[in-house]
């Protein structure tokens, strides 16, 4: 297997493995363990190609530091203002505001992202 395809590999599986939306840091940390010498660019270079293919996808909302998951059905975020965790939520998406969007602009809208805040229950005590 080529190198770049074990990193690949690798790094997919620890997102796969978690719903936590790490870090980028966090995520090299974890390949690792699998990758010892694996470097942090490396980590982050591939994370950019994984980006690209469509594999994961980014959440750099509002210009917080970048959060990544493995790609799964498109769902909303809440992100808590005090411990920075970021949690799927049971909501469905509204696939007609793409819709409405591309109908009012004509632009063609292939999703939207959105992203609630405030605290979670953890840290509401
Ligand atoms: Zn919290
Ligand atoms: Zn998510």
């Amino acid at each position: 297997m080529r190198r770049e395809t074990k990193q690949r590999k690798a790094i997919l599986k620890v997102l796969r493995n978690t719903r936590a939306h790490p870090t980028a840091d966090w995520i090299y940390e974890e390949v690792k363990k699998e990758i010892p010498n694996i470097s942090k660019g490396t980590v982050y270079r591939n994370l950019q190609v994984l980006q690209e293919e469509g594999a994961i996808t980014e959440l750099n909302l509002n210009g917080t530091l970048s959060r990544f998951e493995a790609k799964h059905d498109s769902h909303y975020h809440f992100r808590c203002e005090q411990c920075g965790r970021v949690f799927d939520l049971d909501v469905p998406v509204n696939n007609e505001l793409d819709e409405r969007v591309a109908k009012r602009t004509g632009f063609k809208v292939s999703n939207h992202q959105t992203e609630f805040r405030g605290l979670c229950k953890d840290c509401q005590q």
